[in-house]
């Protein structure tokens, strides 16, 4: 209980981290496990005995906004301990996670694993990935050729009830139309609506959905397309003038077979329609793996309740793929209390999850 209460305790919205990061080194430091920096995150590695096969777990260590605090009823930054159940901001995403791999870490100074274990801390989850994105490739670069088989466990909640082997990407856009703006007294003059140009572009952009039906991946489903998931035009307190400008955001979901296309799909949907067309963030691929895998198969043993799903949202996973490294979501948080105010987690959560985790690498590691 004292990892996650003082982990909820450090605040740490994205961008914010650094206090739980040194919080997490000075931890590690004491175990004597010599922690390292990549960038703004920590990586440990505990050497196994068997040093050709590596198991990587990946935390995340920002929480998002606590949003209204009205809507709180307790303190977010004051851990509450009700029952088994502890209150706070990141508890379930994914600070019960943190806590399980602190936790293992801890164990793991007494007992020698199967195999090399890394422990991941990394920032930006909540942002961009851009903290697995930079651990991902510093690992892979230092080590790629060192071993024979890497695989990662991300501790995402899942409430240790699912075991989510992928997702589909991301792509989100803005949609910027331009038309006349004028008098509202005047609508003989308007040439050009703004909101007419933008509904020109939202229909050709539909079309896609049906192009795009084709590519379906067994796994993942298909692309989906979500058009004008906001849309704004014009001033609400200024009813009598014509907006100049009118702009609406995107959100598509990709799978493998066409997340690679879809940009090229689009712009050709809009051509000479006089629509700018920005990207938002940087497009996150899909995460998959096997069902097949050992890691699947040995992880499905050892919780033989837990479904094996996909994730509805995009995960850190996809910097795994990326990589062409298998990896698993699961982990100690409640997944419904993701984003929401009066988040808790489950203590005893943590503690089997830690169990649990050893038993992978054991099995894991002799295979
Ligand atoms: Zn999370």
């Amino acid at each position: 209980m004292e990892y996650i209460k003082k982990l909820i305790a450090i605040h740490s919205i994205s961008g914010d981290e650094q206090k739980v990061q040194e919080y997490i080194y000075d931890e590690i430091n004491k175990l004597g496990l010599g922690p390292q920096k990549v960038g703004n995150n920590i990586v440990v590695r505990i050497q196994g005995m068997n040093s050709k096969k590596a198991l990587l777990f990946n935390a995340h260590v920002d929480t998002v906004p606590e949003g209204s605090l009205e809507l709180w009823k307790t303190n977010p930054f004051v851990p509450t301990v009700r029952g088994d159940k502890v209150y706070g901001l990141g508890a379930s995403d994914e600070k019960a996670g943190v806590a399980s791999l602190l936790l293992l870490a801890k164990k793991l100074i007494t007992l020698k694993p199967m195999c090399d274990v890394w422990l991941h801390f990394v920032v930006h989850e909540e942002l961009d990935g851009s903290g697995t994105k930079e651990t991902m490739r510093w690992f892979m670069k230092q080590y790629k050729n060192k071993y024979k088989h890497i695989a990662g466990i991300l501790v995402e909640p899942t409430g240790l009830e699912e075991i989510q082997i992928g997702h589909r990407g991301n792509i989100f856009l803005q949609l910027t139309a331009y038309g006349d703006s004028g008098h509202g007294s005047r609508p003989d003059i308007i040439n050009k609506h703004a909101v007419f140009e933008m509904v020109k572009a939202l229909h050709e952009l539909k079309k896609l959905e049906k192009k795009w039906r084709k590519y379906n991946d067994q796994l993942l489903g298909k692309p989906t397309i979500a058009l004008a998931t906001s849309i704004n035009a014009g001033d609400m307190h200024a009813p009598n003038k014509f907006p100049d400008t009118c702009r609406a955001t995107i959100d598509i979901r990709t799978n493998p077979q066409m997340h690679a296309l879809a940009l090229g799909d689009i712009k050709a949907s809009l051509q000479n329609l006089g629509v700018d067309l920005d990207v938002l963030y940087t497009p996150a691929g899909a995460g998959k793996t096997d069902k097949n895998n050992a890691l699947v198969t040995v992880t499905k043993k050892l919780f033989p309740k837990a479904r094996i799903c996909i994730s509805q949202g995009s995960t850190d996973q996809c910097f795994f793929t990326e990589e062409g490294i298998p990896a698993i979501i699961i982990g100690p948080g409640e997944k419904e209390c993701m984003h929401i105010s009066n988040e808790y987690c489950v203590a005893s959560k943590i503690q089997k999850a830690q169990q649990q985790y050893l038993k992978i690498i054991q099995q894991w590691g002799i295979l």
